[in-house]
């Protein structure tokens, strides 16, 4: 309760109240967060609690070679900087944009110059700031294609999250409309958008190659694997296909090579533990391979138990 309180009134001066009344709002029901969504109790509940960190600002960092971490403590957003401009994974929140445009200038680096922006998936903690970036910096927004209505409605079209005002955002047009495989191509670096759905229908992992002190790395920034409370996967009328999509998700992820290993909330890949490993001369904790392996097979266990479960109560 004192920390949610505490937040909103950070917010309230650094950003204005009616960003902090949007941020209040988003920050009490969370998709893809680490913890359940509960937001129903008008008793700030622990799972809104955990959101909280959407909206902490945290220190920018180089992750290898052009890749940087410019996200909150718990929204991961990524900014690949090349001689052509500089691509942008994940607006986030509305009121998380003040903050991107924060940690992209204590990089050095100019939030005008986004010429691309990407998202891992169609939920409002990852996209509803885009068009405001948008609107900044003339960026043009590259969605997948399965993700394309829901992000061109607002969320409006969404299968799970449609009807409370604090799942929805402006509603922005896609610029450039991706299919999977597709490459994201600026000023020398390659992005590939892999469709890895099931989170959402247009769920994407993106992977990039990372020149690093001679070496080239394979980052992987995984999209979503998670099923979030009161996911349907069994009789899904809006979402028929989704638990085959899900194990689709699990096969791209497990066939994917990874070093970097990242994801849409650092929760995935435990940030705050390898952030403090950032130490010169010492290996780069964000090179996972193990992490990354560990990580998807337990999801894909997740998966599989949940599935297990609906199937079993819809006999
Ligand atoms: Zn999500």
């Amino acid at each position: 309760m004192r920390l949610h309180r505490s937040l909103t009134a950070f917010l309230a001066l650094a950003l204005g109240s009616q960003l902090a009344a949007t941020a209040r709002a988003q920050a009490q029901a969370g998709p893809g967060g680490p913890a359940p969504a509960q937001a129903q109790s008008p008793v700030p509940t622990a799972p809104s609690l955990a959101n909280a960190d959407w909206t902490e600002p945290f220190p920018p960092f180089r992750i290898a070679g052009n890749l940087y971490y410019v996200g909150s403590k718990g929204l991961a957003s990524y900014l690949i900087t090349t001689p052509k401009g500089d691509i942008l994974i994940n607006s986030d929140l509305e009121a998380s944009v003040p903050l991107l445009q924060d940690s992209i200038t204590k990089l050095g680096f100019k939030i005008t110059d986004v010429k691309v922006l990407l998202i891992s998936h169609a939920h409002w903690d990852h996209d509803a700031g885009s068009a405001a970036i948008k609107k900044l910096t003339g960026a043009s927004y590259m969605v997948m294609d399965a993700d394309v209505p829901v992000v061109e409605s607002g969320g409006k079209t969404d299968f799970q999250y449609n009807s409370k005002p604090e799942w929805l955002y402006p509603p922005t047009k896609v610029d450039r409309v991706l299919h999977d495989g597709d490459e994201v191509k600026l000023g020398g670096t390659t992005l590939v958008a892999h469709l890895t759905p099931g989170h959402t229908r247009g769920c994407t992992t993106w992977t990039m190659k990372v020149s690093d002190g001679g070496k080239q790395l394979d980052a992987v920034i995984i999209g979503s694997p998670n099923v979030n409370p009161g996911y349907k996967l069994v009789g899904n009328q809006l979402y028929p296909t989704i638990a085959d999509d899900y194990r689709r998700m699990f096969k791209v992820l497990g066939e994917l090579h990874c070093d970097l290993f990242l994801g849409a909330h650092g929760a995935y890949f435990g940030m705050l533990d390898k952030v403090a490993k950032l130490k010169p001369g010492a290996p780069n904790p964000f090179i996972d391979p193990d992490g990354y392996k560990k990580f998807v097979a337990q999801k894909d266990q997740e998966f599989h138990q949940e599935l297990d479960k609906q199937t079993a109560a819809a006999k």
